[in-house]
């Protein structure tokens, strides 16, 4: 990234404080085994720096909590719906808008209406709700991603990209009909917060066209997408952020999207399309799911925050300091030499597990103990993405066993400061150096769905 030498800040300042509890080594050992060596189910009170998620945890600016004073809680045809419509259109460019409570909402209606019992999703890596969705409407999911995103070193800058030639023969192998779109992650989550290039984009817009497949976007984290393309794509460093979210979508049909990241909200999403029949279909099932297809579940004032957050979203130096603190605290660990995976993503550090713990076997969840630790070390609180995350395989109930097994450091937006991005590089350090010491786990509760939300382990 070509930050320049000069010092930056963000560009806002602090208007409110909201105080933290400080805890002792004592209360948190007590509080992490009592969570079962699951940091999801430790009292967020409990916890000093939380980079759980960056989902729903911004920070709004004064203009949103302003917008939710214009909150129309009218049961239909809020005037916020249309103020929404309105962000969505002109940011990016789809026709048609069906609000949901947040993004799994939207993916629910998306799989619902266009999966098929029997069909194939192909995607640039799983993301979590995402495949669960894609499957209890009777799809399965394959994975296009590039081969580059599978390996933690390997600096390639849109490691995100999809593998137009895993994508061909997955065709040729299951034929077009099958195939009801290809979901599209910008940035990839999973990878760690990679992004696709436009390149990428465009040649697969082109291969989808070639066989009447339909593009499906999960544009939850499109604007960071869009910064990683300004950054290091040719032709683009002139260009805004605003202009490249716009042009991202145009190479796509739709897309399912969480307010709780880009667009700086604590809860919201929403399903787009530009065709009106899939519109159709889905804005009668959000009747059944979420609510009346113009709130889908939100409140009006819901909806005119994330109006605002769009906007805010897209902006060139607000999107400079959020993926510059991230890349702040990405520097500050390879400094102390700690295995991250490389180059930074959009949204927070991803700590190469299977390189810190060697000695711990990945189904002794090896990740899921370096985050314990972690939060022992200094209240701060990560979470696992690795073999937990992955889940067991339907038909075989074997663990998938990722290649990727990762802690994730996530940065919530506009919410913290320098200082505490070196408490959280210091902890990490700290741990890196006493790393011999850490000992495995075993799973003693397992949910049948999404099992890391809710598991719990004991120390091995
Ligand atoms: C968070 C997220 C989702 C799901 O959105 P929710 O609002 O949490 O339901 C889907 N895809 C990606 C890439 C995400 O980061």
């Amino acid at each position: 990234m070509s930050l320049s030498k000069r010092s930056w800040a963000e560009p806002f300042k602090i208007k409110m404080v909201e105080l933290l509890k400080m805890t002792t080594p004592a209360q948190r050992l007590k509080a992490i085994k009592e969570a079962g060596y699951n940091t999801f189910l430790l009292k967020s009170e409990d916890v000093y720096i939380d980079l759980l998620t960056d989902s729903g945890t911004s920070a709004m600016s004064d203009q949103q909590w302003s917008g939710l004073m214009l909150g129309d809680e009218a049961y239909a045809g809020s005037k916020n719906f249309y103020t929404l419509e309105k962000a969505v259109q002109k940011y990016y460019g789809f026709k048609y808008l069906i609000p949901t409570h947040q993004g799994r909402g939207a993916e629910n209606l998306l799989s619902q209406v266009m999966i098929k019992k029997g069909d194939i999703v192909p995607g640039n890596m799983y993301f979590t709700t995402t495949r669960l969705h894609q499957e209890l409407a009777g799809g399965t999911f394959v994975d296009v991603i590039i081969d580059e995103a599978h390996d933690s070193e390997n600096l390639f800058p849109f490691k995100g990209n999809v593998d137009l030639n895993k994508l061909e023969a997955l065709i040729k192998k299951h034929g077009a009909k099958k195939i009801p779109y290809v979901c599209v992650a910008v940035t990839v989550n999973m990878a760690g917060g990679q992004p696709v290039s436009m390149e990428n984009l465009k040649q697969l817009r082109k291969l989808t066209n070639k066989h009447g497949i339909k593009v499906m976007l999960d544009m939850t984290r499109i604007a960071e997408n869009a910064f990683f393309i300004q950054q290091n794509e040719k032709g683009y460093a002139n260009k805004s952020i605003a202009a490249i979210v716009k042009e991202i979508c145009s190479y796509t049909d739709g897309g399912t999207f969480s307010g709780k990241k880009d667009a700086l909200v604590n809860i919201g999403g929403f399903l787009v399309v530009n065709d009106k029949k899939i519109f159709e279909e889905a804005s009668n099932l959000v009747v059944v799911y979420e609510g009346l297809h113009t709130y889908g579940g939100l409140a009006g004032r819901d909806m005119e925050a994330m109006a605002i957050g769009i906007a805010e979203s897209v902006q060139d130096e607000h999107m400079k300091a959020r993926i510059g603190q991230v890349q702040y605290l990405g520097d500050k660990l390879l400094e102390a030499e700690v295995p991250i995976v490389l180059p930074v993503g959009g949204h927070g550090i991803f700590v190469d597990a299977k390189r810190f713990l060697p000695h711990i076997k990945q189904d002794q969840f090896p990740a899921q103990a370096l985050a314990a630790e972690i939060y022992t070390d200094s209240g701060v609180r990560t979470m696992e993405r690795g073999i937990v995350s992955a889940g067991r395989n339907k038909k075989t109930g074997k663990h998938y066993y990722p290649k990727l097994e990762l802690v994730r450091l996530t940065i919530p937006r506009r919410v913290y400061t320098q200082a505490h991005m070196d408490v959280i590089a210091e902890s990490v350090q700290h741990v890196y150096e006493n790393r011999k010491k850490i000992k495995g786990l075993k799973m003693v509760y397992e949910p049948k769905y999404l099992r890391f939300f809710q598991a719990r382990f004991e120390k091995l």
